[in-house]
C-alpha cells in the first residue's frame, strides 16, 4: 500500500495543464495556454496595474515624468 494517495494526473506548474504522471517527462507546454495560466495567476496584479498607473501619473513624480517625456518627445520632432 502506498503511504500517500498519488492522483494519476497532476497540473503542470508552468501551464496548469492536467498531465498524467507517466507523461510528465514528455509534456511540452502549449505557449498560449501557458500565457493564459500566467495571466490568471497574476490577475490581481494585472487588475491593480491600471489604478497604480493612474495614481503614479497623478503623483508629483508621475506628473514630472510625464512632463519630461512630453518635452523629450517634442524635442525629437
Ligand atoms: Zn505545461
Amino acid at each position: 500500500m502506498q503511504p500517500f494517495f498519488e492522483p494519476p494526473h497532476m497540473p503542470c506548474e508552468e501551464c496548469g495543464a492536467s498531465v498524467a504522471r507517466e507523461e510528465r517527462d514528455e509534456h511540452v507546454c502549449d505557449q498560449a495556454r501557458r500565457l493564459d495560466y500566467v495571466m490568471f495567476r497574476l490577475r490581481e496584479e494585472v487588475e491593480a496595474f491600471d489604478q497604480e498607473l493612474v495614481d503614479y501619473l497623478h503623483s508629483p513624480q508621475g506628473r514630472f515624468d510625464a512632463w519630461l517625456a512630453e518635452r523629450e518627445r517634442k524635442r525629437r520632432c
